[in-house]
Parts: C-alpha cells; sequence; structure tokens
C-alpha cells in the first residue's frame, strides 16, 4: 500500500511540478517490539493545563510553573522542546540547559505542526539515550495535542507516536524514569523562550535533508491542499461563471447549503444562473426571447427574485422572513446567508415549483 501511495505521490509530484516536499519516504507504521501490555505506559503531566487560561498573567504562570517543577520534578534533568512552522519552513527543537546543548534542525513544510512537536520530543529522547544521562528526565514540550497523543497511544496508531513509545520504554529498561511535562507557551519562562528561539532558527534554516519519513496524514493533508490551490488558479484564470464567482471568489470559501438534495440543487441553479429562466434558455438558443412574458424586461436570476410583479406576494413572504431574521433583503444575501436560504427554496417551490 505504502508503494502505491509512493507511487501516486510521485506522481502527483511530476504533475503539478512541486519539489519543495523535500522528502523521499512516507512513514510506515512502528510495530512496537514488546507487546502494548508489556509496554511503559509513557507518564504524561499535563495537569497545569488545568489551573492556567489565556487570561492569566504572565507572571503568575511563571509563580505557578516554578511551584509545580519543584514540588514535582526537582532533581530532574530538563529538556524542553519546541517546533516551529512558519510561511517558509518547519523546524524542531531540543534544549538542555544543565548541559548546555542547545539543538535546532529545519524540517519538510510539509509536516503538520503536531508532527514536528512530535519529532521535537523523539529527538529529546533519543538524545536522552545517547547521552550519559542516567538520572529521571522531565521533557517539556507546549504541545497539548502532542503530550495528549503520547498518553492515549492506544488511540493514536501513528508511526511518531509509537516510536516515542519504544523510545521511552527503552529508556525505562534502562532505568531511565521520563516525564513529559507541559509548559506553557509563550509566557516568558525561560527554557521554553530559549527552545523556541532554537525552533524558530531550524525553521529558518534551508539545508534540509531530504530523507526524512513524512506521516501519511501530512501527506495527505498537503496533497489535499496542493490539489486545492491548483483547480483555485485555475478557477482564477478563467473568466467563465463570473456570477458564481461573485458569490464565492475563491475555491477555498464555501457556500452555505440546505440540508434537502432538491434545496441544494435550486440554490446552485440560482447562484450560477444556469436556471430555466429566460434569460438563460435564450442564452442557450432554447427560446427565442429572453424577456419575461409579464414585465416585458429580461427574465434574469435578479428580476426573478428582487422584482418580477408576478411574485410579489411570495416576494412579500420572503421579505419578512428576511426581515425576521434581521439581514439584508439583496441578492448576495439571499443566495449567500445561511439564516435565509430555505426560504429562498421556498420561494422558488412556491412560484415555479423548480427552475
Ligand atoms: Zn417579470
Amino acid at each position: 500500500m505504502y508503494a502505491l501511495i509512493n507511487e501516486r505521490f510521485s506522481t502527483f509530484r511530476t504533475f503539478t511540478h512541486v519539489n519543495a516536499l523535500s522528502c523521499e519516504n512516507i512513514a510506515g507504521n512502528v510495530i512496537l517490539s514488546t507487546p502494548p501490555w508489556a509496554t511503559s505506559l509513557p507518564n504524561v503531566d499535563s495537569s497545569l493545563s488545568l489551573s492556567i487560561s489565556k487570561e492569566t498573567s504572565p507572571k503568575t504562570v511563571i509563580v505557578l510553573f516554578k511551584d509545580h517543577i519543584s514540588a514535582n520534578y526537582e532533581e530532574r534533568t530538563e529538556i524542553y522542546t519546541d517546533g516551529s512552522k512558519t510561511e517558509t519552513g518547519c523546524g524542531y527543537s531540543v534544549y538542555v540547559p544543565a548541559q548546555n546543548i542547545s539543538i535546532a534542525c529545519p524540517l519538510p513544510r510539509i509536516l503538520s505542526i503536531f508532527s514536528v512537536e512530535l519529532i521535537a520530543i523523539k529527538h529529546a529522547l533519543l538524545w536522552v539515550r545517547q547521552s550519559q544521562v542516567t538520572t529521571k528526565v522531565a521533557i517539556f514540550s507546549d504541545s497539548l495535542s502532542a503530550l495528549d497523543a503520547i498518553k492515549h497511544s492506544g488511540l493514536y496508531h501513528t508511526a511518531l507516536v509509537n516510536e516515542i513509545i519504544e523510545l521511552n520504554h527503552q529508556l525505562r529498561t534502562a532505568e531511565i524514569t521520563i516525564s513529559f511535562v507541559w509548559v506553557p507557551g509563550h509566557s516568558g519562562i525561560r527554557g521554553n523562550e530559549s527552545a523556541d528561539q532554537l525552533a524558530r532558527a531550524g525553521a529558518a534554516n534551508t539545508h534540509i535533508r531530504r530523507n526524512h519519513a513524512i506521516p501519511l496524514a501530512d501527506v495527505r493533508s498537503y496533497l489535499l491542499k496542493s490539489c486545492k490551490d491548483e483547480w483555485d488558479r485555475i478557477y482564477q484564470s478563467t473568466d467563465t461563471g463570473r456570477a458564481y464567482k461573485d458569490l464565492r471568489p475563491s475555491v477555498h470559501d464555501r457556500l452555505s447549503e440546505v440540508d434537502t438534495r432538491l434545496g441544494n440543487s435550486i440554490l446552485l441553479r440560482l447562484r450560477t444562473t444556469h436556471c430555466r429562466l429566460n434569460h438563460h434558455l435564450n442564452k442557450i438558443g432554447c427560446i427565442d426571447s429572453q424577456l419575461c412574458e409579464a414585465c416585458g424586461i429580461e427574465e434574469t436570476v435578479e428580476h426573478y427574485l428582487m422584482n418580477c410583479r408576478k411574485y410579489r406576494y411570495q416576494r412579500e413572504r420572503l421579505r419578512r422572513h428576511a426581515e425576521s431574521k434581521n439581514v439584508n433583503f439583496d441578492m448576495r444575501t439571499l443566495l449567500t446567508d445561511p439564516q435565509v436560504l430555505r426560504y429562498v427554496v421556498e420561494y422558488v417551490r412556491s412560484t415555479r415549483g423548480i427552475l
């Protein structure tokens, strides 16, 4: 399966001339060397996140953090990790203040920030394994989602999480105890700030090793985004569908829908103007006149919705619904505001039945 995905992946790269991936492999799963029931459970501590919120002042955050460390993690080797993803690159860091170790490495930009944070933690463990550290270790990360994935590793069958579980187990077997601890980010905590700067420096470095394994989920997200970007480029460069484009300037924008297939079909016809109104029927050569039989002027979507004298009564009802929702009564609002879309469908059903 991975061979197939790799093949499709390289086809996609050729197709889009995208060579910015800087990676060669999609990460396969990592099978634990010991059965799950015999593997040491990681010790994850994110308890500080319960007493700290965005409103907590930096000064209080620092006091709470220091108290937490002195109560639980004194005499541990402290390691700070961080990940950074910017417009131009990705990087991770490992910082060990007591030993003056500063590691800052660039990573392919295709990686999600979640993966980058996990890679930073993995490299902290690799550093512990090859270092002379023989005591207890506290690895600090400001990524709650990464710590959560390690804590609930049974739910995350990803290569990175399994590698971390495997390394943690190896170290535990060697009687080195690791605690994975949440540290509040961007709060002025010295170790975290240093790791943050290092990760940014890593992200700014353009010399990326080309053999990084990329998690399948990140490849999938990247391909979806790249396809959508390519679709948007084509969408923007063509001159057709102007009415629809006025409502949806980019394919990245989403237009709201109603909860029935027929209703959405009606909305699409109104939005594209491709419907059985005389203006369009004349345009595609089905009838001779584009005029409204009742009003003698072009029977466009705007005329039909906003002005046609045939549907005064139904329009008044639609207007009352719009007023009750406190929204404007104009074309753009009627075709895009989720609060009135179902009433627009009702208007069509009560006037023409279907368009
Ligand atoms: Zn009319």
